[in-house]
Formats: structure tokens, C-alpha cells, sequence
């Protein structure tokens, strides 16, 4: 248990009806006490209704759908050898590999002392092992949409004897594009089954999925009770466009920021961001969908153990992060989607911490900060930030050191390596290649990630604009603009 972002409830998991196996694993994961939305949608899910459920990551919805799932599915549990005993017979599909990779952890954690198996498949990664995985049987599997497909085509999936169906965060299914391959695997289902659809919001188009898809569905809405509008403290610094880097640093520095998201809105962007906070002796590493699963989730870990300060990410490979007591979010480009804005200050302020999300503005981004205003019914409060040192000085020559070592290839390191050499007093560095070298996309990552596990660099088409503003609250303050240095 590391952040869950809600008050506790009156319920306790002993009402439920959960069978004693599940209640050890959750007694084991240190949850006492449900959380909303689990007091909510553990009761439905355990009658079979269909759920449409407003939750975001961090409100512990994933053992909201979960814990009801392996109940269900425990009178089926086998502890046959035979595949054909263990055949998939619930769906989880998210829109990214890090969420899949999530959820599969909390379901393993779950089940793990029934003989219900269950796996996860995503993008990125040898098909083979993932394919002997299913080959031997699993009831729960956990998976993006694009690679389950391709487990599909290789008949090493087989979705015929699927009972449940879980969407999660299907508003960003949709927006990464892969309504296509949701309508194939839908039509893959029996059409006799649970179908859980968990979206941050109810856009049109969320809408009409449900409406096709879900049958007479119990609408389930659990804010988090840790709304970002109490805990959060929003700031916008105005800079020029060319000082935005500089104003990263500053930020980080000046607040002593240990572990900090920064938010980009391209691939490339972050990527260069990285690797300009290297050269200015930052600890960074970008996260975005043309890197190797393996790199994505080494530069995970090594930030969640603190040993990375700054993670670049984009939206979509930021999505669903649980990360416990993130202090800080730092928006380097405002997003082009509001919704984003409130996913991305979202990962901060959680299980009732405080948080800051501060947010560089240039003026080229009034748009996106009017949508985001208008979204969160609020003004938000912009300073000037004056960044006064050119922040480049002898880090690039330590940068060109790097370079040349690398070229000599004396020593390599790799993302989110911890070794320092010796008699290093500044910190070191996890220098990847990656970063080194120019962005060079390959057109099959280009097409490939865009249409799968990530989204496309470039603006995407506005998703909703159905209000999050709950979740903010919305104070009509007035707008004041001071200055800090
Ligand atoms: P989720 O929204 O499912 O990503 O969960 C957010 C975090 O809350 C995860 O770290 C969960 O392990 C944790 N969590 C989920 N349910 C509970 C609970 N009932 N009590 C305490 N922590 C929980």
C-alpha cells in the first residue's frame, strides 16, 4: 500500500462476502478499510451488474474491480495443470503498458493465495514469453489492446470463454486511438458477460461506448476525496520560451526538489529536456513510448527509489503512475488537452500530502492556459520567473567528456544505473545513449507506438471537455500576477 488518495470509509472488507483467501492477501497489502469507490463497486461487481465507474488512478479502484473479480471467478479456480482448465475468463485492458504493469502486480498480489493464475501482455517486449504464459492457462489476463490482438492472431489468446471485461481509463483508450481495436476485441467476446468501464471522464464518446457495449450499466462516481483544489498549490511561472529549461532548474534547486515529474508534450521534447537537465546536473531520465519497456520501467523504478529527480515524461507514459508522496509536478509545456492538466497535477498531493504543480507559461501557450482555466472554473495564480543565469556552464563540458567517453566505449552506463565513480562529489549522472544521440524515430516505433502505447507527439484532437472541475473545486479568485525572481 503505498498512496491510496482517499478517506476511509465506515465499510469494512469482512462485509463483503470475500472469501478468506482474498481477505488474508488484503489484510497482507495493510489495507484496513475500503476505500469509496471499493465500498461502492465491490457490492456490484459481486452481483454481476455492469459498472461505469468515474475513478481515477489513486483512488484504489483497481482492487475496486479486482477483489470482486477473483471472487467471482474463485469457483472456477483449478489447480489442474492442464491449460484447458485455466482459460481466460476475465479481461483487463489500459491503455499503457505502465498501467497493465500495475494492475498485473495488484491482481498477483491478490490472488496469490488462490490458484487463479493470471498474466499481463503489453507492447515493447518478446512476444514469446508472454505467449508460453498464456499457453500454460490464465484466468485473469491483464493487457493493451494491440498486443492482446497480436496474441490473438498467433492464437495464444483465445477471449471465447471471457465472463468479465474490465476498460480501464477508457477515456484515454479513445484518445490514444484505439477505438478499432477495442470494437475487434469487443467482437471477440461472448456477448453474455460483465463489462466494467472506469473512465476519468464521461465524454460523448465514452458515452456512446457504454451505450454499446455495457447493458443497463450501475454508474458509479467517487471523486477523490483528496481533491487537488485542497491539498495542491497551483502556479503558473510566465517565461520566455527559451528560459523554460533554466526555469526547470531553478525550480528544482530552489525548492530542494528531490523527486519530480516534468511534463512535456512530445516525445521529443522530452527527450531533449532530459538531457539538457543532465547537462545542468540534474539527475533526469525521459520515459516515453519509443523507448524499450525495459528502459521505461528501469527509469520507473530507479525514480521511484529516489534515485532519479527529475522524470521527463509525456502524458501517456505518465498516465496511471503511482508514485507515493510526489512532492512536486512541473508542467514545462502546458498540455494541449485541459484534461491533461488535470491527470498531470493529478500525480501530486496524494493520500492527503501536500503538493505543488507548477506549471511554465509562455506566450505562445495562452490558449492552452485559457482552456485549462476554463476547465478548472478557476483562474490560476501567474508569476513572473525570472531566470537570470545562463544555466550552461561547465556541465557541458562535462557533457562532451561523457560524449567522448561514450564514442570510445570505455564505459557505458545506462538509464537509471546507479554507480557513481568514485571521488565524484556532484551527483552523477544515469547517462543513457539514448540521450546522447539524436532523436532519430524509427518510422515503425513512429506508427506503431501512436497508434498503440503511446500517443502521438503532435496536438491530439481535444478529447471531452465534460467538467473535471469537480475535482478541483472551483473558487472564483481573482487572477494575480507577482513577481519571484
Ligand atoms: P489505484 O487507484 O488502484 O491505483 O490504487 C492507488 C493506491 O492505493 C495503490 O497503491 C493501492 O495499493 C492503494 N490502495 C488500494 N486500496 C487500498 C485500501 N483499501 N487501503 C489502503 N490502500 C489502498
Amino acid at each position: 500500500m503505498s498512496d491510496t488518495a482517499t478517506t476511509p470509509t465506515n465499510a469494512t472488507f469482512d462485509q463483503f462476502g470475500l472469501h478468506a483467501d482474498i481477505l488474508k492477501a488484503i489484510a497482507e497489502q495493510g489495507y484496513t478499510t475500503p476505500t469509496p469507490i471499493q465500498a461502492e463497486a465491490i457490492p456490484v461487481v459481486l452481483g454481476g451488474r455492469d459498472v461505469m465507474g468515474a475513478a481515477q488512478t489513486g483512488t484504489g479502484k483497481t482492487a475496486g474491480f479486482s477483489l470482486p473479480i477473483i471472487q467471482r471467478l474463485l469457483p472456477l479456480a483449478s489447480t489442474s495443470a492442464s491449460p484447458a482448465r485455466h482459460p481466460v475468463r476475465a479481461l483487463i485492458l489500459t491503455p499503457t503498458r505502465e498501467l497493465a504493469d500495475q494492475v498485473a502486480a495488484n491482481v498477483q498480489a491478490y490472488a496469490k493465495h488462490t490458484s487463479l493464475r493470471s498474466a499481463v501482455v503489453f507492447g515493447g517486449v518478446d512476444m514469446n514469453p508472454q505467449s508460453a504464459e498464456l499457453r500454460r492457462g490464465v484466468e485473469i489476463l491483464i493487457a493493451t489492446p494491440g498486443r492482446l490482438l497480436d496474441h490473438v492472431q498467433q492464437k495464444t489468446a483465445n477471449l471465447g470463454q471471457v465472463q468479465i471485461l474490465v476498460l480501464d481509463e477508457a477515456d484515454r483508450m479513445l484518445d490514444m486511438g484505439f477505438l478499432p481495436d477495442l470494437q475487434r476485441i469487443l467482437n471477440l467476446l461472448p456477448a453474455e458477460r460483465q463489462t466494467l468501464l472506469f473512465s476519468a471522464t464521461f465524454s460523448p464518446e465514452i458515452k456512446k461506448l457504454a451505450a454499446t457495449y455495457l447493458r443497463n450499466p450501475q454508474t458509479i462516481e467517487v471523486a477523490r476525496s483528496n481533491s487537488t483544489a485542497t491539498n495542491v498549490t497551483q502556479i503558473v511561472y510566465e517565461v520566455a520560451e527559451g528560459d523554460k529549461t533554466g526555469a526547470v532548474v531553478k525550480l528544482i534547486r530552489d525548492r530542494g526538489l528531490k523527486q519530480v515529474i516534468v511534463f512535456c508534450n512530445s516525445k521529443i521534447g522530452a527527450s531533449r529536456l532530459a538531457r539538457q537537465l543532465e547537462r545542468d546536473g540534474v539527475v533526469a531520465t525521459a520515459i516515453h513510448g519509443d523507448r524499450t519497456q525495459s528502459e521505461r520501467m528501469q527509469a520507473l523504478d530507479a525514480f521511484k527509489r529516489g534515485e532519479i529527480e527529475a522524470l521527463v515524461a509525456t502524458d501517456v507514459a505518465a498516465r496511471g503512475l503511482d508514485i507515493a508522496e510526489l512532492p512536486a509536478v512541473i508542467n514545462f509545456d502546458l498540455p494541449f488537452n485541459a484534461e491533461d492538466y488535470v491527470h498531470r497535477i493529478g500525480r501530486t498531493g496524494r493520500a492527503g500530502a501536500s503538493g505543488d504543480a507548477l506549471s511554465l507559461f509562455s506566450p505562445n501557450e495562452r490558449k492552452q492556459l485559457a482552456d485549462i482555466e476554463k476547465l478548472i472554473k478557476r483562474p490560476l495564480d501567474v508569476q513572473r520567473l525570472t531566470v537570470d543565469t545562463p544555466v550552461r556552464h561547465h556541465h557541458d563540458e562535462r557533457g562532451a567528456r561523457r560524449e567522448r567517453d561514450d564514442r570510445g566505449g570505455s564505459r557505458r552506463r545506462t538509464t537509471g544505473a546507479h554507480e557513481r565513480p568514485h571521488g565524484t562529489h556532484h551527483r552523477q549522472q544515469p547517462v543513457d545513449d539514448f540521450f546522447l544521440k539524436p532523436y532519430e524515430p524509427s518510422p515503425s516505433a513512429v506508427s506503431a507506438a501512436a497508434k498503440r502505447d503511446e500517443a502521438p507527439s503532435a496536438p491530439q484532437k481535444p478529447a471531452s471537455k465534460q467538467p473535471l472541475a469537480a475535482l478541483l473545486g472551483g473558487f472564483g479568485m481573482p487572477r494575480k500576477t507577482t513577481t519571484s525572481n
